[in-house]
């Protein structure tokens, strides 16, 4: 594109329609930067009867972010009087609920409406977008907000259907049923797991904890903060500030010793070993929480109170694999049956599905799908080429492992609306990314993935021809530098149908 940059402040002189699906932190921050900035015409489409996104859904019994929440959260909407370090789902929900209403964007959201298909239409450069309601929308620009964690993933097992006691994801908690004196099953030991399995452990008769793969922990008690502590980070200036900085330093740092496994990540992983066996007396379950991979790779769980469930009377950590599931409970490998009551999948979500099952349809009709055969990329996780005016939040390769989505977020909702405001100065119809940009920039990310310990064992951070689609390689700090600017250069812009190309590249 030869256009001239557009300074960010400049105002839109052709405001476009603007579709935003999810109503997460994303899609929330997005509908925020852009009415900030006079895009006024948005519609936030959201299946659930809430906003929220992953913190709506999952609600289960000790539900957090084990990100502090000085930084996730808002940078414009920084709360002085979180309860905890990392805090609770009830929390986080309220927090984004009173941030959307004082920004005015909670009434943007069209509850209980999932997408179903978004299609390019090149004659007039808008987006249709069909609900499963059969209800159909048009707009300028789509933004898919819908992340990563949101489709629940359950394994198939073989007899998983013959099992006569009751099961439930962990994303979608059954609160109506009742665990007390019950023997229930865990599958899984991941961050939702290990979140939850404390809780629950002192009520159920007998706890199965099925592990297929051990974790790397470092301790987080979690407990309220004094009345001391929070008195001072409400009424000190500068204190919650400083905090936020901390955090983010911090998190900072677990990305530097993931990007150096081999030194750095050594005297991690020491740390981690250290506190794991302070934590872990029993010798049997020690030997089986075990990890056997280079520390970072998986996400790295904060907990000082996961291992010592394990070690309860009425907790058992099994690390047989599951042969099959049985009216009565699961069989492992070993040919054990475990009598159940209860099962509970903490098996993650399908992360390298991103918006699908959504149908999306760009130009040509080409399908993302087949865009995405090889799996998920995308310029800056954000534009992907032959999908004009379609953008991505917290898209390929935008996951943190330690960091907060939450900077991530706002940088792509700044980013967008600079591409936006590229449409209105120039008076365009679409703006695309150029192929071979988005080509080099992918081959750059992916080549920063090697000698890091994301490339040391098999996780949802990769699709199954063994690609790392989830991640961002390096640092927030990174990130941030990379998107603050948005490039004109390495952008098209497409007339609008009345007139000839702006400046075809
Ligand atoms: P997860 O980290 O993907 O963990 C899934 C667990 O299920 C793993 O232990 C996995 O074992 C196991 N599993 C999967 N399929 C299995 C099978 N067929 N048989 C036996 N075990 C199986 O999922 P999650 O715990 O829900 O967390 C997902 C992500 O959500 C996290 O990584 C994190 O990004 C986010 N999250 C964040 C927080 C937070 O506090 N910020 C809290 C919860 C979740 P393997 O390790 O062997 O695959």
């Amino acid at each position: 594109m030869s256009a001239t940059a557009v300074h960010p402040r400049v105002s839109t002189k052709r405001t476009p329609e603007v579709i935003i699906v999810g109503a997460g932190f994303g899609g929330i921050a997005a509908a925020i930067e852009l009415r900030r900035h006079g895009i006024e015409r948005i519609r936030i489409l959201e299946q659930a009867p809430d906003l929220g996104g992953t913190w709506f859904f999952n609600t289960y019994p000790g539900a957090a972010c084990d990100v502090p929440s000085h930084l996730y959260s808002y940078s414009y909407a920084q709360r002085r009087n979180w309860t905890r370090l990392c805090s609770m789902q009830a929390e986080i929900h309220s927090y984004l609920h009173e941030v959307a209403r004082t920004h005015g964007v909670d009434r943007l959201v069209q509850r209980n409406t999932t997408v179903s298909s978004c299609s390019w239409d090149e004659q007039s450069c808008r987006w249709t977008v069909l609900s499963a309601d059969g209800e159909t929308r048009e707009a300028d620009v789509l933004i898919l907000a819908t992340g990563q964690l949101h489709q629940p993933s359950r394994p198939s097992i073989e007899g998983a259907d013959s099992f006569a006691g009751h099961s439930f994801h962990s994303a979608e908690w059954d609160h109506g049923y009742e665990l007390g004196g019950k023997r229930v099953a865990v599958v899984g030991t991941g961050a939702s797991a290990v979140q939850f399995i404390p809780e629950i452990a002192p009520e159920v008769r007998r706890l199965t904890v099925l592990q297929r793969t051990g974790n790397w922990f470092l301790p987080r008690k979690n407990r309220r903060y004094p009345t001391i502590l929070r008195a001072a980070i409400e009424r000190v200036p500068g204190l919650q500030a400083l905090r936020r900085r901390f955090v983010f330093e911090y998190t900072e740092s677990l990305t530097l010793t993931i990007r150096h496994p081999r030194t750095l990540g050594r005297v991690a992983r020491a740390r981690s070993a250290a506190f794991m066996r302070s934590q872990l007396k029993d010798p049997e379950v020690r030997a089986r929480a075990w990890p056997d991979y280079t520390f970072g790779c998986k996400r790295i769980l904060f907990s000082s109170h996961f291992l010592p469930a394990l070690q309860r009377e009425n907790v058992e950590l099994v690390t047989e694999a599951i042969a099959r599931i049985e009216p009565e409970g699961i069989v492992t490998a070993d040919g054990t049956l475990h009598d159940l009551d209860c099962i509970i999948w903490a098996t993650g979500f399908r992360t390298n599905d991103f918006m699908f099952p959504m149908e999306i349809t760009g130009v040509g009709e080409r399908s993302l799908r087949t865009a995405w055969a090889g799996g998920a990329h995308a310029h800056l996780g954000m534009t992907v080429p032959g999908f004009p005016n379609m953008f991505l939040m917290y898209g390929p390769n935008t996951n943190t492992s330690g960091g907060s989505i939450i900077v991530y977020l706002e940088a792509q909702a700044s980013y967008i609306r600079q591409a936006l405001q590229q449409l209105g100065a120039h008076e365009a119809g679409a703006i695309e990314v150029l192929p071979e940009v988005e080509a080099a920039s992918d081959r750059a990310l992916q080549a920063r993935f090697a000698g890091t310990a994301w490339t040391g064992c098999d996780s949802w951070y990769r699709n199954e021809q063994g690609r790392i689609v989830a991640n961002w390689p390096g640092y927030m700090r990174e990130y941030l530098e990379q998107t603050r600017a948005l490039n004109p250069d390495e952008y098209r812009l497409i007339a609008l149908p009345d007139r000839a190309a702006v400046a075809p590249v």
